[in-house]
């Protein structure tokens, strides 16, 4: 088992699969974004190394993110050799879900069980404005996709002022009347470049849940309002699923974070929005052994920062989002 120093069991770890996407959201990345060389990414023997030195220290969730990981070739086989590495119990994805409709169900067989997609909004041109071209009866197609695979599912927004922040949000949330999937909004949350956009368009959870409640009538707390993972759920009454908010800039949840990252490049990435990030593909790839890594992991994860800096005005400007996978 890996502890940090504040007594925190780690054992969810988040795997940036490329850094690459097919899209452009605003809040993730510059338009013109320039991505790395395929041979400064982990390749798929490292990927696979890395999981069973994490699995027997006790990692037991694995997630693939990106960049978009459905771009990522041989995905599927990735995800086949995680999900049977001893140790592992769950295999997750988030994805922008445009290449579901083909690889759903290949992924379901080989083994992922969950899907978070994101769709910020049902409105075709302001998911293209969003998104920069994509066009979201794809995504549709990779919702409905994965639910015939049998995934689970859970859809993620990320709330953007004067874009996504009144409508949209409701209209997200209706889907949750006929459809047992738990929608999240997600607090945009500030990097790199697009820093200051983000910083200007965060809209918060209170704000988020008074257009719901306006529109959809009152919203009662589940669990008597425990996080779930990351979420404070609410259900509309009647509904099969479930709302979920994601308030890491206003209401952060570093007190009961179990996470640590990999970036697509390699790097131990302890906390989403700090710097501080070990390296681990030079030792793996300068010849360290398997105990060596487990050295270097449990020493990097014991210093993991307790949590972000967006108070102090610490924002992270190594990274955009998509080079450690949200
Ligand atoms: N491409 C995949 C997708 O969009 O789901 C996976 C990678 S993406 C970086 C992971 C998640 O981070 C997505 O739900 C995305 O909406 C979210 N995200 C991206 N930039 C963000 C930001 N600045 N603040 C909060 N969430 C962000
Ligand atoms: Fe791509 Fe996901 Fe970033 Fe959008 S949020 S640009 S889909 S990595």
């Amino acid at each position: 088992m890996t502890f940090d120093r504040f007594g925190r069991h780690i054992n969810y770890l988040r795997i940036s699969l490329t850094d690459k996407c097919n899209l452009r959201c605003v809040y993730c990345m510059p338009e013109d974004m320039t991505f790395r060389p395929r041979a400064e990414l982990l390749q798929d023997d490292e990927i696979d190394r890395l999981v069973r030195i994490f699995a027997g220290l006790g990692f037991h969730k694995f997630r693939l993110t990106g960049g978009e990981p459905t771009v990522r070739a041989n995905v599927v086989d990735i995800v086949g050799r995680i999900a049977h590495t001893p140790g592992v119990k769950t295999v997750a994805m988030t994805t922008n879900g445009l290449m579901l409709k083909d690889l759903a169900r290949p992924l379901a067989a080989a083994g992922l069980a969950r899907v978070n997609v994101s769709i910020d909004t049902l409105n075709p041109d302001k998911f293209k404005k969003l998104t920069r071209w994509g066009k979201v009866e794809d995504v549709w197609a990779g919702i409905n996709a994965a639910e015939r695979a049998g995934l689970h599912i859970k859809l993620n927004a990320v709330v953007v002022r004067n874009y996504n922040d009144r409508e949209d949000v409701v209209d997200l949330a209706r889907l949750t009347f006929y459809h047992d999937w738990q929608v999240r909004y997600i607090e945009m949350m500030p990097f790199g470049d697009v820093a200051d956009f983000q910083q200007a368009g965060i809209v918060s959870e209170e704000e988020l849940r008074q257009t719901i409640t306006a529109a959809l009538g009152p919203l009662a707390p589940v669990n008597d309002g425990q996080l779930d993972g990351e979420a404070s759920l609410y259900q509309l009454a009647e509904a099969m699923g479930t709302l979920g908010f994601i308030s890491s800039v206003t209401q952060p949840f570093c007190a009961s974070c179990t996470r640590a990252r990999l970036t697509a490049d390699g790097r131990l990435r302890l906390c989403l929005l700090r710097e501080k990030e070990v390296n681990l593909m030079d030792p793996l790839r300068n010849g360290a052994t398997d105990t060596q890594l487990e050295e270097i992991i449990r020493e990097g994860i014991w210093w993991k920062p307790w949590g972000h800096g967006l108070e102090q005005n610490v924002i992270p400007l190594n990274r955009v989002m998509s080079e450690i996978g949200g």
